[in-house]
């Protein structure tokens, strides 16, 4: 069975075309799809009932097995995935005070192994398809029921600039009318930088908001925390960064994850100042979710206050951003891992 919701416009439309079906019917496909987000062809009523069948005998509507949900003291949820080949993903719903956030996932696992993560320990097992990263989305606007799902984050397991072509391919569907007609301003994509994917990006999506995990002041220090890291110099991110905001004339985010004594501490601070100074970003600090794996804990309230103010005294734009739940292992890769030892225990 092949996956449906991997399709976009035109490939439902072949597909109608083969099928020698009226090309018409596509728009009403994607509809059913993308917009009313059903999970079985019988439910497109629209359709003549000898074209679900056609379609429900080759293609399936949802790929995903939710095998566990847990919910946070804060409202926080998180959804570990099942797809059909055993491989598990993680999706977590943040609900703010006026808006509904989903963190999705682009990878099992992640190659880009950063010391702090539970998701790279065990490195990449695979990539995601579009399709899979796009049921993730419908995952949490199911769960909302009535309510609004306002924003997408590309945060979560694995890094999507690693697996471009089926972010990119996902993004598209998000954002089309005739797909979940998600704004731009509403979808953000967090990397670790990639300098020629930066451009690239740029160009495909100058709309939708760039974040960059920086997570230390120099090239040692970085490469210590985010192995993959060697292979991209600061200084090739930077000039990316710099030719990022010419092409869109928006700023890029840098995230800073917080580290108790690692990456934390004054001199961090100055020496981050001193080398985004020339550009045109803005901070977000997150002070880290503990992963017990990983022997790194989160910075004193003190440490992460004292660092916002250097930042902001150096004339840069800083926001601490709220670490949501804490208590259901958030931070990416913790309940994938948590589940699996469950599951070895059992
Ligand atoms: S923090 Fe992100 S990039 Fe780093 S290992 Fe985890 S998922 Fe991969």
């Amino acid at each position: 069975m092949k996956p449906i919701l991997d399709y976009n416009i035109d490939d439902i439309t072949n597909l109608l075309i083969s099928l020698k079906q009226p090309k018409f019917r596509a728009g009403q496909i994607a509809k059913w799809l993308f917009s009313e987000q059903v999970s079985s062809f019988e439910q497109m009523t629209n359709l003549s009932k000898e074209l679900r069948q056609m379609l429900a005998s080759e293609y399936m509507v949802r790929s995903g097995e939710i095998v566990n949900t847990v919910i946070c003291r804060d409202g926080t949820k998180k959804f570990l995935v099942k797809w059909p080949d055993g491989v598990q993903t993680e999706t977590v719903l943040m609900e703010y005070h006026d808006r509904n956030t989903v963190c999705i996932s682009t990878q099992s696992g992640c190659p880009v192994r950063c010391a702090f993560c539970a998701s790279g320990i065990n490195g990449l097992t695979r990539s995601l398809t579009a399709g899979e990263i796009i049921e993730q989305v419908i995952i949490a606007a199911e769960s909302l029921g009535e309510q609004r799902l306002n924003n997408v984050v590309i945060m979560g397991m694995g890094e999507p600039f690693a697996n471009y072509a089926n972010v990119a391919r996902a993004i598209k569907t998000m954002n089309a009318d005739w797909g979940m007609n998600i704004g731009s301003r509403h979808i953000t994509l967090s990397t670790i930088g990639i300098p020629d994917r930066i451009i690239q990006f740029a160009h495909d999506f100058p709309q939708i908001t760039l974040a960059i995990s920086l997570h230390a002041p120099n090239d040692k220090l970085r490469a210590e925390l985010i192995p993959w890291a060697v292979n991209f110099p600061m200084r090739d991110i930077l000039t990316a960064i710099d030719d990022y905001y010419e092409i869109t004339h928006r700023e890029v985010t840098i995230e800073y994850v917080m580290l108790d004594g690692v990456n934390s501490l004054p001199k961090h601070a100055e020496a981050l100042a001193k080398l985004l100074r020339p550009y045109r970003i803005n901070v977000n600090l997150i002070n880290y979710n503990t992963v017990s794996e990983t022997g790194h804990k989160p910075a004193h309230e003190n440490a992460v206050n004292n660092f916002m103010e250097i930042l902001k005294d150096r004339g840069i734009n800083v926001h601490l951003r709220q670490s949501k739940g804490i208590d259901i292992n958030a931070a990416c890769g913790q309940l994938r891992n948590s589940h699996n030892q469950q599951s070895s225990q059992d």
